[in-house]
């Protein structure tokens, strides 16, 4: 591993002093993919500011919706009441991660901020813009059926890996961070950016902006997460999906859908948001949402599968949201009810 110095912040303050007065300086929370990265060499930081014992493990209640502090564990927050009961969305993507012993080390900013399970960018003998800009992008001529369907580019193709990051996506969550510059707040769907030509860059946060908590905004709707993974637990989204729907008597008000596995962001679906909304569901309609939001789907090599896996998953998951079909399996996984694990046994009231 590259030599680094280690520090612990006694406070948020001076976590962004230290980070922002060094460029190859980092935070570190739970480690659990900082460190993997640092010991593959993909990861070289000079200076390690650990900010795990930052007050901000808690969840309040914050202008009618929730306040998640960024230090909040994966599994604390899963197993919330108030997040499973009002944002079950959020509760099934942490469940449908990592395992229990990654959840209880991994905090709720450093989920959204891992990086991309393109495996070449963890190859150091393979080209990779995002690894080293300028280097190229294997997966290109590769083996690239994990890779994106929408908005890549020519420098990069690879998807965002967190199952947190597209239930916050549909559910417009805020990102609270401090800064070099002092506080701001991030729409949760304009803090990760698409590859363009500088896929090296994975967020708009600046050097130095440490993440202070994940804010989710009042929603009395029904919020829903469903993954496609290639094993039943311990595996990253081949395609997943998001749905938070508010309902005006039998029609639909408002739905708002992202999708993971399949872009270099959560994938938000504008196009069959609007043709949802306003409308009586029924599964002919949600075919039809679906089919449209696939439309643009540039698949690559070897990924066009997850045009109809996609598109499946996205219906079920609007007919599950919605009530017009029963849930099926474990919570947040498209598996059936056999597989079992911790997300089947724990039952996330509606
Ligand atoms: C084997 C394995 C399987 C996994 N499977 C899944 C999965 O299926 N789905 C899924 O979503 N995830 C999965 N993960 C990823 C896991 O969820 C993340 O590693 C974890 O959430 C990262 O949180 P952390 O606190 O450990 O972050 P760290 O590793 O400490 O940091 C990650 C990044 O966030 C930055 N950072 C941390 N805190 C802050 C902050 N407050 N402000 C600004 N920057 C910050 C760090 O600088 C670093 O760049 C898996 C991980 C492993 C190792
Ligand atoms: S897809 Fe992106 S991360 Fe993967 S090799 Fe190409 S540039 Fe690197």
């Amino acid at each position: 591993m590259h030599p680094f110095q280690y520090q612990r912040a006694d406070t948020a303050d001076q976590a962004v002093a230290t980070v922002t007065k060094t460029a190859t300086a980092t935070f570190i929370a739970g480690g659990t993919s900082h460190v993997d990265l640092m010991k593959e060499g993909v990861h070289r930081p000079s200076v390690l500011v650990d900010v795990s014992g930052l007050p901000l493990k808690q969840i309040t209640q914050h202008e009618g919706g929730l306040r998640i502090g960024a230090n909040v564990s994966n599994s604390a927050a899963a197993i919330s009441a108030d997040v499973r009961q009002r944002y079950t969305a959020v509760s099934e993507a942490l469940l449908a991660g990592a395992s229990v012993q990654i959840r209880n080390m991994a905090s709720m900013a450093g989920n959204p901020l891992q990086r991309t399970r393109c495996p070449y960018f963890r190859d150091l003998t393979q080209a990779c813009n995002k690894r080293e800009p300028g280097s190229g992008c294997a997966a290109l001529g590769g083996y690239n059926h994990v890779h994106a369907l929408f908005g890549a580019s020519d420098a990069c193709v690879a998807t965002h890996p967190s199952d947190l990051a597209v239930a916050l996506s549909a559910l417009d969550a805020r990102v609270q961070t401090l800064g070099p510059r002092g506080p701001r707040a991030i729409a949760f769907p304009e803090l990760h950016r698409l590859p363009g030509d500088t896929p090296h860059l994975d967020t708009v946060l600046e050097h130095g902006e440490l993440i202070t908590s994940l804010d989710l905004p009042p929603f009395t709707g029904r919020s829903h997460y469903l993954k496609v993974r290639e094993r039943a637990s311990y595996a990253y989204a081949l395609v997943s999906c998001a749905v938070a729907l508010e309902m005006d008597g039998p029609k639909i008000r408002r739905v708002r859908v992202a999708l993971g596995g399949v872009a270099h962001k959560p994938w938000r679906l504008p196009k069959a948001e609007a043709m949802l909304a306003g409308q009586l569901p029924s599964e002919k309609l949600f075919r039809a949402a679906a089919t449209a939001a696939f439309a643009d789907a540039k698949p690559l090599e070897h990924n066009a599968y997850k045009i109809p896996m996609g598109r499946n998953l996205l219906v079920r998951a609007l007919l599950e949201t919605s009530g017009l079909q029963a849930l099926q399996g474990p919570a947040g996984t498209a598996f059936a009810a056999s597989v079992g694990g911790v997300a089947g046994q724990l039952a996330v009231p509606r």
